[in-house]
């Protein structure tokens, strides 16, 4: 359903495809890294590979961290789509894509899946530099269930 472009699996690339897919990053020290080639109207990377078109948020996550897992899609941590820096990349599935829109703007408080507990994790082994804070706002939950997550006293089952 939905954009292909955003669950085609990426296949292993030349050392030469992804000199020139890095060729379109803006590598800043801090922060965002924007996407400066083509874009599709919602803003998001586009880069071809063998005549389809790929994100290329979902190219730079797995260029860093291997293979994407199955039907699983790349969510930016920062909202801001055109963005590559992998410290701001995790993966989720379809259903936290929706709630997010579903959500956006508002401050509903919204009950972890196990995908979100292993997200955050995942993004505390990485020593993410983004703030609790700002986590807390991204899955919607108090800074305090981050905390508690992040110190592993909630859901150690996922340890
Ligand atoms: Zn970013």
């Amino acid at each position: 359903m939905g954009d292909p472009a955003k669950t085609r699996p990426i296949r292993k690339m030349t050392t030469k495809e992804i000199t020139r897919f890095r060729s379109h990053i803006w590598r800043r020290t801090l922060g965002c890294w924007p996407w400066l080639g083509a874009r599709s109207s919602n803003s998001y990377g586009n880069f071809k590979l063998d005549g389809y078109v790929f994100k290329a948020h979902r190219i730079a996550y797995q260029l860093e961290y291997g293979r994407i897992p199955p039907g699983k899609l790349v969510c930016h941590l920062c909202d801001n789509p055109r963005c590559c820096n992998p410290n701001h990349l995790f993966t989720g599935t379809q259903r936290d894509n929706m709630r997010d829109r579903e959500t956006k703007g508002r401050n509903a408080i919204t009950k972890l899946t196990d995908d979100d507990v292993r997200a955050i994790r995942q993004l505390k082994k990485r020593n993410c530099p983004v703030s609790q804070r700002r986590l807390a706002k991204w899955f919607r939950v108090s800074p305090v269930t981050i905390q508690r997550i992040l110190a592993g006293t909630r859901r150690n089952q996922f340890d």
